[in-house]
C-alpha cells in the first residue's frame, strides 16, 4: 500500500543461479534449501519457482515443510522430497512425518531408535547424518553403523541416505574439506552402494568430489557466492533486492552530528538524505558510518546510527538525489554480503532478518 521499505524477489535470477548449480553438478539431484522461509525470500515462492529445476527441497523444521505442502500447488512439487534437518525425534512427530510424507534426517542414535520403534502408518525416508567435524548435529561413526544396520530394511524405512555437512568448505584452505569428505565417503562406501549427500553451496562450488547424488545448495541460489570464484557470466545473481525512499533531506555543517547520540560528525557541509528504514525493518543496527547504501546507482555512505524506522545516509557526491528518491540497501549493485562485511555479519544473516512489515514484490 504505502510502505515505503520493500524488497524486490527476482524468479529471473533465481532461476539462473539453480540453473548454475545444474551446471556445477550435472550427475547430482538438487535438494533445494529453503529454510527459514527460503532464507526469508518466501520459501512458498522459492519452492513454485524452481520445481521443475530440482528434486527436493531441505528445511529446518516440520511446520516449516507443513506450510510448503499446504500452499504449493505445483504438482511437480507435490512429488518432491522434503527433509527436515533440525527436528527432535518424537514418536508423535516421526508419525506426522510419515503422514506428510517427508523425509527425516536421523542425527543422533535415539533418533534411529525411535525411527525403529514407532509405530509409523508409512515408512519414512532417511538421511543419516554422519558427524564430521563441527560436533553440532550427527552420529560418530559407530552410532552412524549402528543407525544404518538398524534401519536398513527397516519395514519403517523407505530408503537410507548418507549424510554429512562441511564445516568450512568456503575456505580457501581445503584440507580440512578433503579430510571430512573422505570420512563420509569412505564409511558410506564400506557399507553398500547408498546415496550421498555432502555438498552445500560452497563445496558444489569449489569441491566438485563432493557432489555425489544429492547436493544441497542454499545460499548460492539466493545470489551469494560464499566462495567468490564464479566470475563472468558464471556470477550469480541477487534474487532480493532491499529497497526503500528518501524522506527527508538536510544540509548540516561542519560538526553538526546526525542520529542518537549524533555519532556521526559533519567533516565539513554535508547533505544528509533520511531513509525510511531501520532495524525494524531488518536492517541491522550494527551498520557502522560508512556502510554502503546505493543511490542513483553510486555508493552513499551511512552516516550516524540507524534507528528503529530510519536510517541515513550522506548524499553530498551524488547531487542528483531528491525527495522520494528509491534507495537500494542491498541486491542488484550492492551484494548483501558486502553490507554484511561491513555489519560483521554474512548474507544468511540479513536475508533471514527481514522483518514482517516489508512488503514483498515479487517480479
Ligand atoms: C543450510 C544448509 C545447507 C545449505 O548451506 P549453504 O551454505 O546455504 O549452501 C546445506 N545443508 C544443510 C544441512 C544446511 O543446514
Amino acid at each position: 500500500m504505502h510502505t515505503p521499505s520493500w524488497i524486490e524477489l527476482n524468479r529471473a535470477a533465481l532461476r539462473f543461479n539453480c540453473e548454475q548449480v545444474r551446471e556445477l553438478a550435472p550427475q547430482a539431484n538438487i535438494l533445494a534449501m529453503v529454510k527459514a522461509n527460503g532464507y526469508g525470500h518466501g520459501a512458498d515462492w522459492v519452492v513454485e519457482s524452481i520445481a521443475d529445476l530440482v528434486g527436493g527441497f531441505g528445511v529446518a523444521r516440520f511446520d516449516e515443510a507443513y506450510e510448503i505442502r499446504r500452499v504449493v500447488n505445483n504438482p511437480q512439487a507435490k512429488r518432491h522430497r522434503l527433509l527436515l534437518i533440525a527436528n527432535a525425534a518424537s514418536p508423535a512427530l516421526l508419525q506426522d512425518c510419515a503422514e506428510q510424507g517427508f523425509d527425516f534426517a536421523v542425527s543422533n542414535f535415539e533418533a534411529a531408535q525411535c525411527v525403529a520403534q514407532t509405530s509409523l502408518p508409512a515408512p519414512i525416508s532417511t538421511w543419516l547424518k554422519l558427524n564430521i567435524g563441527m560436533n553440532r548435529l550427527g552420529m560418530s561413526v559407530t552410532e552412524f553403523e549402528r543407525a544404518h544396520h538398524l534401519l536398513h530394511k527397516h519395514p519403517n524405512c523407505r530408503d537410507i541416505i548418507h549424510m554429512s555437512h562441511f564445516s568450512e568448505s568456503e575456505d580457501r584452505d581445503h584440507s580440512a574439506t578433503n579430510r571430512q569428505a573422505a570420512q563420509i565417503l569412505n564409511l558410506s562406501a564400506q557399507l553398500g552402494n547408498f546415496p550421498r549427500s555432502l555438498a552445500n553451496s560452497a563445496a558444489i562450488i569449489s569441491h566438485p568430489r563432493t557432489h555425489r547424488e544429492w547436493v544441497r545448495p542454499g545460499i548460492m541460489l539466493y545470489g551469494d557466492d560464499p566462495t567468490g570464484l564464479l566470475s563472468g557470466d558464471k556470477q550469480l545473481k541477487p534474487v532480493m533486492s532491499f529497497k526503500s525512499q528518501i524522506i527527508a533531506l538536510k544540509d548540516v555543517a561542519e560538526g553538526d552530528g546526525v542520529g542518537y547520540n549524533r555519532r556521526w560528525r559533519a567533516p565539513g557541509p554535508r547533505r544528509i538524505a533520511t531513509v525510511a528504514a531501520g532495524y525494524a525493518d531488518g536492517y541491522p543496527r550494527s551498520a557502522p558510518d560508512g556502510t554502503p547504501v546505493l543511490v542513483h546507482g553510486k555508493r552513499a555512505a551511512l552516516a550516524g546510527r540507524v534507528s528503529m524506522d530510519l536510517l541515513t545516509i550522506d548524499v553530498s557526491d551524488i547531487p542528483e538525489t531528491k525527495l522520494g528518491d528509491e534507495v537500494t540497501l542491498w541486491g542488484e549493485g550492492l551484494p548483501a554480503a558486502e553490507v554484511g562485511r561491513h555489519c560483521q555479519t554474512i548474507s544468511y544473516e540479513l536475508f533471514t532478518r527481514i522483518t514482517e512489515r516489508v512488503e514483498r514484490r515479487w517480479l
